[in-house]
């Protein structure tokens, strides 16, 4: 994989050393990035990057947990809320996060 590696970043380069890059310049045009916020009994996940999340935050911006790491996250915005473990009713996640509606109901 090393070589599609090495071919995006001469595009990179070769990129940043025009004065008006085209404007179909290789930018993803997505939606704004969503994820299902899910909830186990020790810890939260985001839904798209499966990284550890705070349960409170409306976004995953920082990757919380055993290694914290501040403004890790994918940066998705939680729609939706999850229990991963049977421990995890659908009334705790209600109570977490009465804001969000629940996957799959
Ligand atoms: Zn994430």
């Amino acid at each position: 994989m090393s070589e599609s590696r090495n071919s995006f970043i001469e595009l990179v380069e070769e990129l940043a050393h025009l004065d008006h890059p085209p404007a179909t310049a290789p930018e993803p045009v997505t939606g704004e990035l969503t994820a299902t916020l899910l909830v186990g009994d020790f810890e939260s996940r985001c839904g798209n990057c499966r990284k550890p999340t705070l349960v409170g935050v409306d976004r995953h911006t920082d990757i919380s947990g055993w290694v914290e790491e501040p403004g890790g996250g994918c940066g998705a915005r939680f729609t939706d809320i999850a229990s991963t473990s049977s421990g995890v009713t659908t009334a705790h996640l209600r109570r977490l996060r009465p804001d969000l509606p629940l996957r799959d109901h």
